[in-house]
């Protein structure tokens, strides 16, 4: 049985706050949004990290990066500008073992993060 809560929530068995969605990848505001604009864009199978993408999967990084560019001009961001966040394992703060974008913007992200 699969327990992710990221896969439940790309076949829709568990309900988000859905703002794109097509054959390959839903994306959905986050829970805790950690700025005005928090948006979660994850690919509907099942990768832990960009480390588990196989070669033959690649193209949907090219896929979730086109629809990174919609959701920028769809939600208005793209002007102001946002960040795009992939946390990878422990030390890179990853707590859901699916693979997400985080997209966030509506106020000026320091840099170099935390
Ligand atoms: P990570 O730390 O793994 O990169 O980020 C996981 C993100 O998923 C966090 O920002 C957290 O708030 C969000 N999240 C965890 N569970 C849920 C959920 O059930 N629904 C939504 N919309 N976001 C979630
Ligand atoms: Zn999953």
């Amino acid at each position: 049985m699969n327990s992710c809560i990221f896969c439940k929530i790309a076949s829709g068995e568990i309900p988000s706050n859905k703002v794109y969605e097509d054959e390959k990848v839903l994306a959905f505001r986050d829970i805790k949004p950690v700025a005005p604009l928090h948006i979660l864009v994850v690919p509907k199978k099942h990768y832990v990290s960009i480390m588990d993408i196989p070669a033959e999967d690649m193209d949907i990084t090219a896929h979730i990066c086109s629809v990174i560019q919609k959701i920028a001009i769809d939600e208005g961001i793209a002007a102001d500008g946002f960040r795009v966040v992939i946390n990878c394992g422990k030390n890179g703060g990853q707590e859901v073992d699916h693979l997400h974008y985080h997209v966030l913007a509506g106020r000026n992200l320091t840099w170099p993060p935390g």
